[in-house]
């Protein structure tokens, strides 16, 4: 079968190998239907993170069930599923408490898409089938009015955008909330429309980039465009989030954060990024980092975009499969790969 496989820094192609089969129970094989690109992937691509090729690309995927092994019975063929892209069996002492990106039955951080994190190939969604260890655990249904490109993005960014505001807002409903946009380009536009879906009273969302700020204004925040420096002032915030994988624009979301507050950060950092403690500590503010639990937090994802939690306006450009190749390399804020 074909596999988008990620080579060297600005070159991704299709290339052949086995497709996976079903070698033991409690597995299931799914054909992706819809894998959009995790904002990890384009740092990937342009040689931004220190990965190295050759392996499998994508991690955010709906797909149907084609085959199951001995033992599943939540999922059966036929079915449309969103695939957390974290492995996680379910059933481990770190999976039970809700770590379930961190299980212990599989190698640390293992993933579809991304097998230099665990050193262990998963396989890549953009190919014509991938193989799901712990089916019953793993797969969520997709319920009939959602949509397979707007929903792909649930595998990984949406749901790690959303963590950045859901518990945040159910500490302080209402809250104002601030989001510094940037290379973690869909995130940040998903805390946006999370945000706004569970009642914040104000979104501000900064980024140099008009189109990101433009996308941002539709899902319902006021957008300010401009690069992150000390000058850059915006107000205070109950709650920030820095998806600007920029140490000026944690810095930035540092500074505007309000007294007592909550800033979370998932624009990962390849590098050390000093952090302004005495300022933290004066102002008492909580600051969040890690890894999303991807499969903890899903079910509640889904209720959300069931309830008008806006992913399809994220998801801004849709190609076929054949022109995947060539997409993944271009700029988008999300990309979306549909069969
Ligand atoms: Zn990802
Ligand atoms: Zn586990």
């Amino acid at each position: 079968m074909r596999e988008l496989t990620f080579i060297e820094p600005h070159r991704v192609e299709f290339r052949e190998r086995p497709a996976p089969r079903i070698e033991a129970a409690g597995e299931a094989l799914v054909r992706p239907l819809a894998v959009s690109r995790c904002d990890l992937d384009f740092a990937i691509a342009a040689g931004k993170a220190p990965f190295e090729g050759p392996f499998g690309l994508g991690h955010e995927c709906v797909g149907e069930v084609v085959e199951v092994g001995s033992g599943v019975t939540r999922v059966k063929p036929g079915d449309r599923v969103v695939v957390p892209f974290q492995i996680s069996c379910g059933a481990c002492e770190r999976c039970l408490k809700g770590q379930t990106g961190s299980c212990k039955s599989v190698p640390k951080m293992a993933a579809f898409g991304l097998a230099p994190f665990s050193g262990t190939e998963y396989g890549g969604a953009v190919a014509d089938l991938i193989k799901v260890p712990f089916a019953d655990p793993m797969l969520v249904q997709l319920p009939a009015g959602l949509d397979p490109v707007a929903a792909a993005g649930l595998g990984d960014n949406a749901i790690d955008g959303l963590r950045t505001v859901r518990d945040a807002l159910a500490r302080a409903p209402g809250a104002k909330v601030l989001v510094a946009g940037g290379g973690a380009a869909s995130i940040g536009l998903y805390a946006v429309a999370a945000a706004r879906t569970l009642g914040a009273s104000e979104v501000v969302y900064v980024d140099v980039s008009e189109e990101r700020a433009a996308l941002a204004e539709r899902l319902g925040a006021k957008a300010v465009v401009q690069k992150y420096d000390d000058a850059l002032k915006v107000g205070r915030f109950p709650i920030t989030v820095d998806a600007s994988s920029r140490a000026e624009g944690l810095k930035f979301c540092i500074a505007s954060t309000d007294v007592s507050g909550t800033c979370t950060s998932v624009g990962i950092y390849f590098e050390d990024v000093a952090l302004p403690l005495l300022h933290m500590y004066t102002r008492g503010m909580t600051f969040v980092t890690g890894r999303v639990d991807l499969r903890r937090d899903l079910p509640a994802g889904i209720e959300l975009a069931q309830k008008g939690w806006d992913l399809k306006t994220v998801a801004t450009r849709v190609v076929d499969w054949e022109h995947a190749p060539q997409a993944w390399l271009e700029p988008s804020p999300k990309l979306v790969i549909k069969r």
